[in-house]
Formats: structure tokens, C-alpha cells, sequence
């Protein structure tokens, strides 16, 4: 595995996907450690300073491990602990929920509620049915129309399932929980709390341009770059994030594929069943990585007309959204900090966000 000790000068970190951490100018002599590795379908990028070596490599070993474990239970696709709850929850019978799963599962149901159910982790059938399930692929057509509407018929949401203890039951036959919306911001939230609980208190994880900061970089804080949707490596703006910010995108760049010249990307809104319109990109900063998460896809789908109340009532302040002809939309909280890459050719509305 990649791991280096490095000084501190100007140079993009992680280019490959989404956000961009970037490293600030020379400042110190900290050593900082870094390990690069693949999980959840994307690079897993660790950055620890104010650590020694010997610390910093039995970390990156856990870190790993615990990767490879948390991508395989909370894959619904794979033979896991999901796969069985989706497999017994038709039965509509009480079964035991395995603790691995209970506390995410919980989670995402209390988050489900919050956006009015625009967040859906129980649409694991329309994912399925659209294909985004498989990873990577550029292939696909739009499914049997009869079939989508069908499913978006039967209304699946994570209040059919009702979890009791150690119990679980569905009431809902159509629910299928796919994770994929939240494992990632929940992971990021568990492996910073055991850095934590080893003694780390600087660190960046950035698990495909989705990440959470803890601390600083030396005597600077960590520098976050937003991406241009329509640009790999290109960037909108910058801003320094502050410990224990994470920060999510929700992209329609990310996965999708073209059919008859048109883009059908991974994020469905579960009212049409259909890839949701509106927005290219949604980013969301949030002190809580699985809210983050959650929030930036339940965002991306509410669109231009309805992201305001959404934010609000999932108690987020910070966002910056790219809509479909590529105008930037900024609440007025994260605008007051970001440093805009470049002339500013982008239409931009200021939006003051109330609770
Ligand atoms: P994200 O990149 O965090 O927005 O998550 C997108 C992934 O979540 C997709 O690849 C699907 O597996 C799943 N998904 C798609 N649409 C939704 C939705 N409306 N609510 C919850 N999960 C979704
Ligand atoms: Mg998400």
C-alpha cells in the first residue's frame, strides 16, 4: 500500500474523484503519512499527522480491514448481514436484526423521515431494476417504463420497516435497503471516532472526494476544493474546513449512463422512479458525516424548487448546489467562506437558509 512521509507545499492531493483536499504552502516541517487503498467502489485516501510512523502504519492496517468489513456487510448485493434482512423482510414476520446493521439502519430511517422520504434507502429494487447496483459500468438502457412505474406505485420507505430491540419486520413487501446514500458518511463518521479513541487528533479521510477533517494540517487547517461537475479536474471553489467538518457531494457525474444521446445517472428520485432533474451537483458541510451524506443526495433530488425546506428540516446550513444550466446556488453561511477558483463566470445566487 502507498504510504509516504512528505513536507508540506502546494499540491493536489486524491485528483482522482469528486472533492479535492489540497495541501497548503509550506509551513512546517510535519510529517504527515498517508495510505491509499480501495473500498465502497472508489479510493479510500487516510492522511495522519502529528503521529509517529510506527502509529500511523498499525492505524492504516485496522483502518483496512475494517473498510473491507463495513463495504461488505452494508452491501445489500453482496452475502452479507443486509442481504438477509432484505431477503426475510417480504416475510413481514419479526427476525432477529444483526448488530453490525442496527444502528445504521436506524439511522437512515430517522434521516428518511427528515428529507419526507427524498433520501429512500428502501428503492434498493429501482436501483436494482436501473442497474446502478454494479459497479463502474458505463453501460445500460432505461428500463421497461410499465416496471418503474409499478414499483414507485407501491411506495417502499424505510417507515415500513419497523425495528424493535433486536427485532426487525417489514410491513411493505417492495422494500429493498440499499445503503449506498449513507454507508459511506457512516463509515467516515466510525473509523474518525477510532482514530480518535487511539490518541489521533489531525487527519483527513476522503473516500472518493467525500470526506471528514479532524484537526489541521501542521499550523493550517485543511484546504477543501469543490469540484466542477463538468470538469474532472477542474475545481469551483476552495475553503478551509474546520475539525470535525466533513464534507459531501452528490454528483450526476458520478455514475450513469447515456442512452439516445441522454445522461441517466445513479441518484432516482423515488416520486418518478426516474434519475432526478434540477441539479448537476449538491455539496453539503456538516459536522456529522452521515447526515452530510444523506442530506447532499436528499438535496440533489428536492432540486431547485424544493432544497430549501430539505435543508431546513435535516438542520443544514451549508450547501452549495450547481443546477442544470450550470448557475451556482450558495448558502449564504458557506458563501462568506469560499475562494473561487478562477474568473467567475457562473451565475450566482446567494441563498439565506432559515430553521
Ligand atoms: P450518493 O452518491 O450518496 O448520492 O448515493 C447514491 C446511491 O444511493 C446510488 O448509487 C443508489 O445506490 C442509492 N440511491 C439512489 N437514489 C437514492 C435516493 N433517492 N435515496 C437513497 N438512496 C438512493
Ligand atoms: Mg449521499
Amino acid at each position: 500500500m502507498h504510504r509516504t512521509k512528505t513536507r508540506l507545499y502546494p499540491l493536489i492531493l486524491g485528483l482522482a474523484l469528486g472533492m479535492l483536499a489540497l495541501r497548503p504552502a509550506a509551513c512546517a516541517e510535519t510529517a504527515v503519512y498517508q495510505r491509499k487503498f480501495l473500498s465502497f467502489g472508489t479510493f479510500v485516501e487516510l492522511t495522519l499527522a502529528g503521529v509517529s510512523r510506527s502509529t500511523a502504519e498499525r492505524l492504516f492496517d485496522e483502518v483496512e480491514n475494517e473498510f473491507r468489513y463495513m463495504q461488505k456487510v452494508w452491501w445489500p448485493w453482496h452475502n452479507g448481514a443486509l442481504r438477509r434482512i432484505n431477503m426475510l423482510l417480504p416475510s413481514g414476520e419479526w427476525f432477529s436484526i444483526a448488530p453490525s446493521v442496527r444502528p445504521l439502519l436506524v439511522r437512515a430511517r430517522r434521516l428518511a423521515a427528515d428529507s419526507g422520504h427524498l433520501f429512500n434507502p428502501a428503492i434498493g429494487k429501482l436501483v436494482e431494476l436501473w442497474g446502478f447496483h454494479k459497479p463502474g459500468s458505463r453501460q445500460g438502457e432505461v428500463p421497461d417504463r410499465k416496471q418503474i412505474k409499478s414499483l414507485v406505485e407501491r411506495r417502499p420507505r424505510m417507515s415500513d420497516i419497523e425495528i424493535r430491540g433486536i427485532r426487525i419486520r417489514g410491513h411493505n413487501p417492495a422494500v429493498f435497503i440499499d445503503l449506498g446514500a449513507v454507508a459511506k458518511g457512516y463509515a467516515i463518521e466510525r473509523i474518525i471516532r477510532l482514530l480518535q479513541d487511539n490518541g489521533v487528533r489531525n487527519a483527513i479521510l476522503n473516500t472518493g472526494g467525500d470526506l471528514k477533517v479532524i484537526g489541521s494540517r501542521g499550523t493550517r487547517p485543511w484546504r477543501i476544493a469543490i469540484r466542477n461537475p463538468d470538469d474532472r479536474r477542474g475545481l469551483i471553489a476552495w475553503f478551509d474546513a474546520r475539525s470535525d467538518e466533513s464534507v459531501f457531494t452528490s454528483g450526476d457525474y458520478e455514475r450513469y449512463f447515456i442512452a439516445d444521446g441522454k445522461r441517466y445517472h445513479h441518484i432516482l428520485d423515488p416520486r418518478t422512479g426516474f434519475p432526478a432533474t434540477g441539479f448537476r451537483s449538491v455539496t453539503v458541510i456538516h459536522t456529522d458525516a452521515t447526515l452530510a451524506d444523506a442530506a447532499a443526495t436528499a438535496l440533489f433530488v428536492a432540486g431547485p424548487a424544493q432544497w430549501r425546506q430539505v435543508a431546513a428540516k435535516m438542520g443544514v446550513t451549508l450547501v452549495l448546489a450547481v443546477d442544470a444550466e450550470g448557475a451556482l446556488l450558495v448558502s449564504r453561511a458557506l458563501y462568506s467562506r469560499l475562494r473561487f477558483a478562477g474568473p467567475r463566470t457562473r451565475k450566482t445566487t446567494i441563498v439565506t437558509l432559515r430553521h
